[in-house]
């Protein structure tokens, strides 16, 4: 068997001829063709109000952070195990960000958390549904209304996914999506700002256009543009989304092998992990499963990493995940000291698996395979 990495970038096939169309088109710019393609695409599939292609989910984040008005001493509420993008878009704006902790059975941000660390100076709380799977929103958003504070949901892995039937990333007031080539769909680059309060459609526009009202001027709503507010450079080249249209054309076909992928690793680990104290991805109820991802969390940091290095030694490249914020490098002398163990614990504990579009059924078993004689050779 040849060597198994954890990602390889799918290409379907139009990605190429779009790219060329756009090049044709003379305008290989912001907001061309493809650009506004996709824009559709999202807004009639999800529903999503209004949609903006971004470079990246960070520079989605980045926008949800100016639209909110975040300011220096501001509070803002993160999970911890996630993305540096999904604090640091807010630290940009100087606010301080308070770290919230995981579920115990899995790395969704815990509601009792969230609700234990909202202050009189809280002025967002960032979701992130990890692997795809919707967090517990119902009650997320009840509080959130309750203190009159938005949530922005970071649904860089969250494409086609859903909660109690409502498409993640059309929850919060703003949803961000990612198309970085580890994602589901992919541009090399790119990303996505979902707007679901048309109160910020207008002043979005703004920020993505480096703060001034082109999007206007080209509508023909104002006879000049100028400088109208703050921004940056948001807005990608219609040759990214060029790419990214023909995956979104193909979305169905990329879900379902995703999903066949994902459910052959199922088949074949849940009956046998849990003897070795082993768990496995938690769907509830309520959400479903888009297979951005399949992990597994060990009982123990030791464990994981024979893990790692026994299905490397096979030539299957397996990898670990987000290292808690809290104690990050840059945020460790800012956080309030408290302990966030289930975090740490997915840290520590948890490891992903190739899948990828092109996986074979074969390489996909093989994997299984090397993960049971590993674990009942350590036993
Ligand atoms: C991938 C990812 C991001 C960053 O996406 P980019 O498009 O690379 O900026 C942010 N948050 C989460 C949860 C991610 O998985």
């Amino acid at each position: 068997m040849n060597s198994i990495p954890f990602n390889k970038p799918y290409l379907h096939g139009r990605e190429l001829v779009y790219i060329a169309q756009a090049v044709a088109s003379g305008k290989i710019s912001g907001d061309g063709l493809f650009t506004k393609k996709c824009h559709a695409f999202f807004e009639q599939r999800y529903g999503f109000g209004k949609t903006l292609m971004t470079t990246s989910c960070t520079d989605a984040l980045e926008m949800s952070a100016i639209l909110l008005n975040i300011q220096p001493g501001d509070e803002v509420i993160v999970p911890a195990f996630t993305f540096v993008s999904s604090a640091n878009a807010f630290a940009l704006r100087g606010a301080r960000i308070v770290f919230a902790d995981s579920e115990a059975d899995n790395p969704n941000v815990s509601v009792a958390a969230i609700e234990a660390l909202i202050s009189p100076r809280t002025k967002a709380i960032v979701v992130v549904h990890y692997a795809g799977v919707a967090c517990d929103m119902d009650p997320i958003l009840a509080l959130a209304a309750q203190h009159s504070i938005p949530v922005v949901e970071d649904a860089a892995q969250a494409i086609d996914s859903y909660y109690k039937g409502r498409p993640l990333g059309g929850l919060g007031v703003m949803g961000t999506f990612s198309f970085h080539e580890t994602k589901n769909v992919i541009a090399g680059e790119g990303g996505l700002l979902a707007i679901n309060d048309s109160a910020y459609v207008n002043r979005a526009e703004i920020i993505r256009e480096k703060g001034t009202n082109r999007s206007s001027f080209f509508r023909g709503e104002v006879d000049k543009y100028g400088w109208v507010d703050i921004g940056s450079s948001f807005l990608p080249s219609d040759i990214i989304s060029a790419y990214l249209f023909a995956q979104l054309e193909n979305l169905d076909l990329i879900q379902a092998r995703r999903k066949q992928l994902w459910q052959q690793y199922w088949d074949a680990l849940a009956p046998v992990l849990p003897k070795f104290g082993i768990g496995l991805p938690v769907i509830p109820d309520y959400a479903t499963n888009n297979a951005h991802m399949f992990y597994l969390v060990c009982p123990s940091l030791e464990l994981r990493t024979r893990l790692i290095e026994g299905l490397r030694s096979h030539g299957i490249h397996a990898v670990f995940h987000y290292l808690s914020l809290h104690s990050s490098p840059y945020y460790a002398d800012k956080h309030d000291g408290r302990r966030i163990p289930n975090s740490d614990r997915f840290s520590d504990c948890l490891v992903r698996l190739p899948l990828f579009y092109e996986l074979s059924d074969e390489q996909c078993a093989y994997v299984c395979d090397k993960i049971i004689q590993i674990l009942s050779e350590n036993r």
